[in-house]
C-alpha cells in the first residue's frame, strides 16, 4: 500500500534532518509518496506568507504530514506558524511519548511516559495587548470543552495503549478559575474510566517529581503552556531535545514533528542530530498502521546509538547528520537480511 504524506522541510536544520528522515523511512520498505510543501522563512521569502494556502490544502488532503521545525521571529514579525497550523487544522492534542532509548547515556533508565498537551488554547490563544505603553496583558483562555476533549483523548490513549494511570497537571491552587476549570473537567472525565487510575499534581511539584522519580508516572495531561515546558523537561530525562519525538493530532489529521526547534546556529552544517525527526517518523509509521516497519526503524536507531560509532556530536560522536542516517539505513538492511 502506498501512503501520500505531506512533507514540510522547515527552517534552520529542518531541511537536513527531514532529508535524513525520508531516507530512513524509505529504507523500511514502506511506500511513502512525499508531497513537499514549504512553510516558514523560505515560504515567506518566496511567496510573501509563512503559511501558503497550498500547505493547509495538502495536509487536509493527505491527512498525514511530517514537518521540520519552523523559526518564529521573537517579539515582532509573523506569528508562530506552528501555533497557527495547530489551530487551523484543529490539532488539539500534542502527543509526546518519552521513552528511554537503548544506548543513550542518561541519568535515568526505564523512563516510559506519555505527555498529552492541549494544543489550541491557554496562553497560546494569542489574546495579547498593550494596555498602555508600559503594561502588557496576555489572556489565559481555558474552556470546559477543550479541557474535556484533551483529557478524554488522554484516557482513550491510555486504554488503547494499555496504560495504567493518567495524571492531570495544573496550578489550580493559584489560578482558581482557569486551571480550576481544567482540573474540574479532568475529574469529571476520569469518572468514565474507572479502570484507569487518575490523580492530579500541581505543576511545580510535578517538575520536581519528574526529576526525582519519573518511573512513577505514566500518561500526563496538561494545558498548553505547562505541556510545552514539561515536554522539554522530559526530553532532558531521555537524552535531550535531539532525540525527543512528537505528534500533533486532531480527530482526522496527524502532523508529526520533533520537539526541538530550528537550531539556527547549526543550520546548513550537516551536524544536527536527526534522531528526533526520525523517531517522529517512527510514530508516523505506527499511525499509518505500519507497526512492524516502525519497530524495525526503532531497533535500527537504537542499534546505531548503542554502537556509538556513527552518532552526532550531541550524542558524544562526530558523525554528520547524513552519516548517522546512512548508518541507520545500513542497520535496517542488515536486520532485514538477518
Ligand atoms: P531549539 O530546539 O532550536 O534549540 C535549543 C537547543 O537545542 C540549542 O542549543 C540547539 O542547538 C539544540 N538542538 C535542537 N535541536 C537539535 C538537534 N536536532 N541536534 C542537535 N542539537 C539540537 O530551540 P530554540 O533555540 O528555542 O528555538 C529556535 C527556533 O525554533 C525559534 O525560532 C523557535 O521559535 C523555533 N521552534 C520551532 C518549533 C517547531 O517548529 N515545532 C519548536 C520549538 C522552537
Amino acid at each position: 500500500m502506498a501512503y501520500s504524506v505531506t512533507l514540510i522541510p522547515g527552517d534552520g536544520i529542518g531541511p537536513e534532518i527531514t532529508k535524513a528522515m525520508q531516507r530512513t523511512i524509505e529504507a523500511t520498505g514502506v511506500d511513502v509518496r512525499w508531497e513537499v510543501v514549504e512553510a516558514g522563512e523560505r515560504a515567506m521569502a518566496a511567496q510573501g506568507t509563512p503559511l501558503p494556502d497550498q500547505v493547509l490544502a495538502s495536509i487536509r488532503r493527505n491527512r498525514v504530514a511530517i514537518k521540520g521545525p519552523i523559526t518564529t521571529p521573537v517579539g515582532s514579525g509573523f506569528r508562530s506558524v506552528n501555533v497557527f497550523l495547530r489551530k487551523e487544522l484543529d490539532l488539539y492534542a500534542c502527543l509526546r511519548p518519552v521513552f528511554s532509548i537503548r544506548g543513550i547515556r542518561s541519568r535515568y533508565e526505564n523512563v516510559d511516559l506519555v505527555i498529552v498537551r492541549e494544543n489550541t488554547e491557554d496562553l497560546y490563544a494569542g489574546i495579547e495587548r498593550m494596555v498602555d505603553q508600559d503594561t502588557a496583558e496576555s489572556i489565559k483562555l481555558i474552556t470546559r470543552g477543550a479541557s474535556r476533549r484533551i483529557v478524554r483523548f488522554a484516557f482513550e490513549y491510555a486504554v488503547r495503549e494499555r496504560r495504567k494511570k493518567v495524571t492531570a497537571v495544573h496550578k489550580a491552587n493559584i489560578l482558581k478559575y482557569s486551571d480550576g476549570l481544567f482540573l474540574e473537567s479532568a475529574r469529571a472525565v476520569a469518572t468514565d474510566y474507572p479502570e484507569i487510575e487518575f490523580e492530579d499534581r500541581i505543576v511545580d511539584n510535578m517538575c520536581m517529581q519528574l526529576v526525582l522519580k519519573p518511573e512513577q508516572y505514566d500518561v500526563l495531561v496538561l494545558p498548553n503552556l505547562y505541556g510545552d515546558i514539561v515536554s522539554d523537561l522530559c526530553a532532558g530525562l531521555i537524552g535531550g531535545l535531539g532525540v525527543a519525538a512528537g505528534a500533533n493530532l486532531g480527530d482526522e489529521i496527524a502532523v508529526f514533528e520533533a520537539v526541538h526547534g530550528s537550531a539556527p546556529k547549526y543550520a546548513g552544517q550537516n551536524r544536527a542530530n536527526p534522531t528526533a525527526i526520525i523517531l517522529s517518523g517512527y510514530l508516523m509509521l505506527k499511525h499509518l498502521g505500519e507497526g512492524e516497519a516502525a519497530q524495525r526503524l526503532l531497533v535500527a536507531v537504537e542499534d546505531v546509538i548503542s554502537d556509538g560509532e556513527h552518532v552526532t556530536r550531541d550524542l558524544g560522536g562526530s558523525a554528520t547528520t547524513w552519516k548517522m542516517a546512512e548508518a541507520i539505513v545500513e542497520k535496517l538492511e542488515v536486520n532485514r537480511g538477518a
